[in-house]
């Protein structure tokens, strides 16, 4: 079908907005009056630009307060409208955003409602114009779309017709039973669709509208339901967004409209009307790789956590450590100093590397170039939207190329260290662009078929961090993507590695004797602990000496510590007992104010 944004969703000037909804492959939009009346072009420029971009403009928008009205106020009304025909007529547009009246003046008068906009549409039938009546959830008397489409069915005007909002509909209906009238109204007379999601708050419906719309998928409604009822009502018409939402009004137009169309393509893969290539779930992390300007203090911390520097890339300058599964590449090729040390790069094990790209790529992921270098293994990557790399490798796999097919093993070296605590990436933590945050969880689920878990927020000293995990239902693989409240500082900006052993009190207890650093833990934390929990005889000093936080819910249990940060990254050892699933979230808190102490800290 086709896909429409309006231009109210995206940020900046109107030719930025129409420009950004073109590359993403919009095919329409919807034009709101507002970016029209700040616009320095006239009318017939903007539809010159539009026709140059390839975007039809599928609806004008809005106009209020038309309908019911005392008889003075209404031909007030209609002057108004043919005002706005005319420029519609210049603009090329044939179909205006009508939405409920929420004037003190209009009457609770469903007969003079439908009579008006019959007067109403037969003014905008003489433009070649057709009106989409539409009910605003915070309509004075029209607020649902039942009501709105049976007043627009008794004006029984050729040239009006109803425009349904999925914001305004699931707004205020929460059982699914509720819209399935919407099958009930024939297909021709839904002259336009708007699609928007929203997370599930308690509030004023039109500050909830207004601030916290976000695309498909992003929040809590079904819109995938809602779109088949319309399908099912025989709709034809475009797919059009209508995002009103304060982050994307301060982001760049250019990721917004990628993240708005990406969103569409799932939705109608959910319906069954599109098709991208179907997803192919990792199956586990093959490595983590870390660029940094000067490789020996990361180097220190791996080697004192019991990695082995195995093998190094036979072109670039790429170590591989390794420790049981667990791989980490320390880059020091295209590192800026200014940088520091950052996670760059993820290896996900994937089952068929070329078919995750290809449905990374129909989703408008961006496509790495395949090869680094003319010797390097053909390896399909994408980008995430924060700019981290992924590459989908299949490790070990008899005839598809070998991400370690790079790198030669380093003399002496040896195979890498097999121990008994099985050690492996149990989560990476991806610090995500404050505005990105929605988009990047809509892409790992979409593009890598990882499964969202609750949304956390979490205290940190000097602001709030939001935290998500998105998992595999086995978690072999385990991405926490996590965002700060601006402004952010360098603790809010940190990434993590978190390695899964079996004895992570042996392995604490060996790192330290290695010589690496432990994060501190205020003893208040133990105290408070004793009290929560029962401990065996030595247990909790046992922590309370390595700085082990200590978690334990229904399921099992859950502890872990953390090493110093270096540049941006640091290292927690995990132990999972049980089917512990979290990530100790009740002890981040803690971490966090325990990394703004240790501050300048730098032991290892
Ligand atoms: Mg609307
Ligand atoms: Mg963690």
């Amino acid at each position: 079908m086709r896909t429409s944004i309006a231009t109210v969703s995206l940020s900046g000037s109107l030719t930025e907005k129409l420009t950004a909804a073109s590359r993403a492959g919009f095919d329409g939009v919807e034009i709101f009056e507002n970016d029209l009346l700040a616009s320095s072009l006239t009318p017939e420029e903007i539809r010159a630009r539009c026709a140059d971009l390839g975007l039809t403009i599928d609806l004008y928008q809005p106009m209020r307060d038309v309908e019911a009205l005392p008889e003075e106020d209404f031909a007030r009304a209609l002057r108004r409208a043919r005002h706005k025909f005319e420029l519609m007529g210049r603009l090329g547009a044939d179909t205006v955003l009508v939405c409920s009246s929420v004037s003190p003046q209009a009457l609770d008068d469903d007969a003079l409602a439908a009579e008006q906009l019959g007067r109403l549409a037969d003014l905008a039938q003489d433009h070649g114009i057709r009106v989409a009546y539409e009910a605003l959830a915070w309509g004075r008397h029209i607020n649902t779309y039942d009501h709105a489409w049976r007043v627009v069915e008794a004006a029984g005007h050729p040239s009006l017709g109803t425009c349904l909002d999925s914001f305004h509909i699931l707004s205020r209906y929460g059982d699914p039973k509720d819209i399935e009238g919407i099958e009930d109204i024939p297909g021709d007379k839904i002259f336009f669709l708007q699609l928007a999601d929203a997370p599930l708050l308690g509030m004023d419906l039109l500050q909830w509208s207004r601030h916290y719309r976000c695309f498909p998928g992003q929040g809590g409604f079904d819109l995938a339901g809602l779109l088949r009822h319309v399908l099912r009502a025989g709709y034809t018409g475009p797919l059009s967004l209508e995002v009103f939402n304060d982050v994307f009004r301060q982001s760049d137009a250019g990721p917004t409209a990628v993240d708005a169309r990406r969103s569409l393509l799932v939705l109608q893969e959910q319906v069954g009307i599109a098709a991208p290539p179907a997803p192919t779930t990792p199956t586990g992390v093959a490595f983590a790789e870390l660029v940094t300007p000067d490789a020996a203090p990361v180097s220190a911390v791996l080697g004192a956590l019991g990695f082995a520097r195995t093998a190094r890339h036979r072109g670039k300058p790429v170590d591989l450590w390794q420790r049981g599964d667990a791989r980490i590449l320390v880059n020091t090729g295209p590192a800026e100093r200014r940088e520091g040390t950052r996670l760059a790069a993820v290896g996900l094990e994937t089952p068929e590397p070329g078919a995750t790209a290809h449905r990374a790529e129909a989703l408008l992921a961006p496509v790495l170039p395949r090869r680094r270098s003319p010797e390097d293994a053909p390896l399909e990557a994408v980008a995430a939207p924060d700019g981290t790399e992924l590459f989908f490798c299949a490790t070990g796999h008899p005839r598809l190329p070998d991400w370690r097919a790079d790198f030669r093993y380093v003399e002496g070296a040896g195979p890498a260290p097999d121990d008994d605590a099985r050690w492996r990436v149990d989560h990476l933590s991806l610090t995500q662009p404050w505005h990105q945050f929605d988009e990047a969880v809509l892409f790992h689920r979409a593009v890598l078929g990882l499964r969202p878990q609750e949304s956390v927020d979490v205290a940190d000293p000097y602001g709030l961090l939001r935290s998500r995990a998105v998992t595999t239902d086995d978690g072999a693989v385990r991405i926490v993507l996590t965002v700060g409240a601006a402004p952010v500082d360098d603790t809010a900006h940190a990434q993590h590695i978190a390695l899964a052993t079996d004895d992570v009190v042996g392995a604490a207890r060996a790192y330290r004797a290695a010589g690496g650093t432990l994060l501190p833990i205020p003893d208040n934390y133990y105290a408070d602990l004793a009290a929560r929990f029962e401990f065996a005889d030595g247990e909790l000093e046992t922590y309370q000496e390595l700085g082990i936080l200590y978690d334990r819910d229904a399921q099992g249990t859950f502890r872990h510590c953390y090493t110093h940060t270096v540049g941006r990254v640091f290292f927690e050892l995990v132990q999972r007992d049980g089917a512990y699933r979290g990530y100790g979230a009740p002890n981040a808190p803690v971490r966090l104010a325990a990394q703004h102490a240790a501050r300048g800290f730098t032991g290892g």
